[in-house]
């Protein structure tokens, strides 16, 4: 029998950032106008999402509307996936971060974590759990371990069930919400240091922190997982077509080609198709038993509302549809 949740497991959601300090000091025109909770407009045209979020939302009211249900589901034994998708700047990382140490101004991040520990602590004493936390990034489609710097270059393998994982990377215990806020601290950290620009190297890399949760009841022995895929992506921006060469292509090549499968595969899932190009990418291979199908996928459309960033805004919101 099919899933009657399948049909609604790819949620695409937009959000819109403030005008940011320069752009106000240049007089730049904000040009989204919304039409109730669901649909944006740019120069006349209208973009259709689950939900469209203006300017004002607040860190907590995004959290509320967007991740407390899949958190709970995960909580239930689904795997799940919450993407931030844009251009550098449009606010992915204040989506999925926000200020890490700040109860007013965290992301989702932070907010998990704290909503997944009130309800293990709400729990009656034959439940068990057992949470683990790994934190990686893909950058020129190389996989590297953020909480071990010495493994720059992971494998995707699959294991006895077909599952794909990361192989040799940290899987770290974590018991409370600190130890798990330590090791998203520890992870950016590391990743500080081995760069010299570290806004430019998270505009061209892929951030993925994954919250495993394992239940076990010690009256029934019933046992169940679930895990939730938190990923920040790099930069959707096009390059230049002139000028960019060495290392700057070779990462705008990657990240192209990363974010095209990634789009191919959340239309394929979203359209129903019996294909789904999973393999076609590292993330998606890593990400395949954790999208469509039985998982709570969705995809956060990071936007600029600024007149210089038309193209780019317009270009982000097409992909965002591709997924509807
Ligand atoms: P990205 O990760 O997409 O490159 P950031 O999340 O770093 O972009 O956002 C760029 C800047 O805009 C940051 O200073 C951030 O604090 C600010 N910002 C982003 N989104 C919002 C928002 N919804 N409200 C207020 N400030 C925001
Ligand atoms: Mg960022």
């Amino acid at each position: 029998m099919a899933d009657p949740a399948a049909q609604t497991t790819i949620k695409v959601v937009c959000r819109f950032r403030p005008l940011n300090k320069s752009e106000l000091a240049r007089g730049d025109k904000y040009i989204p106008t919304f039409q109730g909770d669901d649909c944006v407009q740019i120069a006349g045209k209208p973009y259709h999402f689950d939900r469209v979020f203006q300017s004002n939302t607040t860190q907590v009211q995004f959290y509320n509307a967007v991740a407390q249900q899949i958190v709970r589901d995960v909580l239930g034994g689904y795997n799940g996936t919450i993407f931030a998708y844009g251009q550098t700047s449009s606010g992915k990382t204040h989506t999925m971060e926000g200020d890490l140490h700040d109860p007013e101004m965290m992301g989702i991040i932070p907010r998990i974590v704290q909503d997944i520990f009130n309800y293990i602590y709400s729990m009656d004493e034959n439940l068990e759990f057992h949470i683990k936390v790994s934190y990686f990034e893909i950058y020129l489609d190389k996989i590297k371990d953020c909480l071990d710097v010495s493994k720059i270059n992971l494998s995707v393998h699959e294991d006895k069930n077909r599952v794909p994982y990361v192989k040799g990377c940290t899987e770290r215990f974590v018991s409370t919400p600190e130890e798990v806020m330590d090791a998203i601290d520890e992870g950016k950290n590391n990743r500080h240091v081995a760069v010299t620009n570290m806004n430019e190297h998270s505009s061209r890399s892929h951030s993925i922190f994954l919250i495993n949760i394992k239940q076990e009841n010690s009256q029934t022995g019933q046992k169940f997982t679930g895990k939730l895929y938190l990923v920040d992506l790099a930069g959707s921006e096009k390059v230049g077509k002139t000028g960019a060469e060495g290392t700057v292509l070779d990462e705008a090549k990657m990240i192209n080609k990363s974010l095209s499968s990634l789009g191919n595969v959340i239309s394929a899932l979203a359209e129903g198709s019996s294909y789904v190009p999973y393999r076609d990418s590292k993330m998606t291979r890593i990400l395949q038993d954790s999208l469509g199908g039985n998982c709570r996928t969705t995809m956060v459309i990071c936007c600029s509302p600024s007149a210089f960033n038309d193209a780019e805004t317009r270009s982000t919101l097409l992909f965002g549809q591709r997924a509807k």
